[in-house]
């Protein structure tokens, strides 16, 4: 692999290979883009089966932190991190050394807590490094938040597709039942939608079923159900060449990264489809918006109140893409781009 060519060729700044002899760390550490100001993103830690593949994504979803910061109006750069392990080899050791590197990149690189992480796991790098955020004594884990981003993101969909942004009576197909489909179906339940969903954990479907009376669906089938929405909170690489086909939603609106194979024949397709897509990295920056208010002094009316941007951004987005014939996936990159310049610009008239 040529290391530059893939690193610049997104535009990339930056790019640590950790290793720590003794636990046995090895993490990727992305920084994008820090125009705008520190490079935030979470740390995932997953078994890659190669270290190209680890690199590829944090690669990509670092990228993705950077549009997803300028979108939600953060002044703030794109990072993210990668450790290469199963969640078995997880220890303090090894936490705690990955902590110590980012400690060493002295504020440049800020992190929490992505999959495979617990907050424990996040307090045991926080013993080692200032630069973590969204703790839970700070302002708790994100999840709950992102699921509120991602009920707003429905809600601005329905209101562009059906011209209302009510949920009741529609029928929302959930995948993935983790930390934040499961906030999730709580507010879908509480809007009087209908729910249907799956997870490859069968214990967590039967809990949604009986909690919310949600239909349970097997994983495979949950792409050609006659739903409304569906919302991929899972992993990302869902909406491809295979399953595209095969969607009846006309709204796709979940908080899983990367949720495109391929951004531009993906897109492509779903704008065939007249299926409206909401950019993952839009919808699903409740989060990012959260624990960035940590930085600035937390409030919690405050940051949901921004959290609550994500509705007229994605409407903004419809409207954009629908006007040019971009796809959705398009517009947000314009709008990223374009309000990357514009902070850019108001922080050097401040500094002049
Ligand atoms: P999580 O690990 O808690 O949950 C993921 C769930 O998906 C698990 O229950 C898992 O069993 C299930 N799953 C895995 N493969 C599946 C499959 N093939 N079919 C159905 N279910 C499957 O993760 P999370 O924190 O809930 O995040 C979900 C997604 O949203 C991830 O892609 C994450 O990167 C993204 N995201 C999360 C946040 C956040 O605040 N946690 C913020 C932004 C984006």
């Amino acid at each position: 692999m040529e290391l530059f060519k893939t690193t610049s060729a997104a535009g990339h700044e930056q790019v640590l290979f950790c290793h720590d002899q003794a636990s046995g760390l090895k993490a990727i550490i992305a920084i994008h883009d820090s125009r705008l100001g520190a490079a935030m993103g979470a740390t995932r830690l997953w078994p890659y089966e190669s270290e190209a593949a680890a690199l590829t994504d944090a690669l990509r979803l670092s990228r993705g932190m950077t549009y997803k910061a300028a979108c939600a109006n953060i002044p703030m750069g794109g990072g993210k991190a990668v450790i290469i392990a199963k969640p078995e080899e997880k220890t303090c050791e090894l936490l705690q050394a990955y902590g110590r590197f980012i400690e060493r990149l002295n504020g440049r690189f800020i992190t929490g807590q992505d999959i495979n992480l617990t907050p424990q796991d996040v307090r045991q790098i926080n013993r080692e490094t200032q630069y973590v955020v969204g703790t839970q004594e700070k302002s708790g884990g994100p999840a709950p938040v992102t699921a509120i981003g991602v009920l707003l993101g429905m809600k601005a969909a329905a209101k562009y597709r059906f011209g209302s942004d009510s949920l009741k009576g529609l029928k929302v197909a959930v995948q993935g039942l983790g930390n934040v489909g499961q906030h999730l179906c709580e507010w879908l339940y509480k809007n009087d939608a209908k729910l249907f969903v799956s997870d490859i954990n069968q214990a967590k479907v039967s809990k949604l079923a009986r909690l919310y009376g949600a239909t349970a669906v097997e994983p495979e089938e949950i792409y050609g159900l006659d739903v409304d929405i569906f919302a991929p909170c899972a992993m990302g690489a869902i909406l491809n060449s295979q399953t595209i086909p095969m969607i009846k939603a006309g709204i796709i609106a979940g908080s899983a990264n990367n949720q495109l194979e391929d951004e531009q024949l993906h897109g492509e397709m779903l704008t065939a489809k007249d299926i409206l897509y909401c950019p993952d990295y839009v919808i699903n920056s409740g989060g990012l918006i959260n624990v960035y208010h940590e930085l600035i002094g937390y409030n919690e009316k405050k940051a949901i109140s921004h959290v609550h941007s994500i509705y007229d951004t994605l409407l903004e987005l419809f409207n954009k893409a629908n006007t040019t014939g971009m796809t959705t996936h398009e517009a947000s990159k314009q709008l990223a781009e374009e309000r990357i310049i514009k902070t850019q610009q108001a922080q050097m008239l401040v500094s002049a």
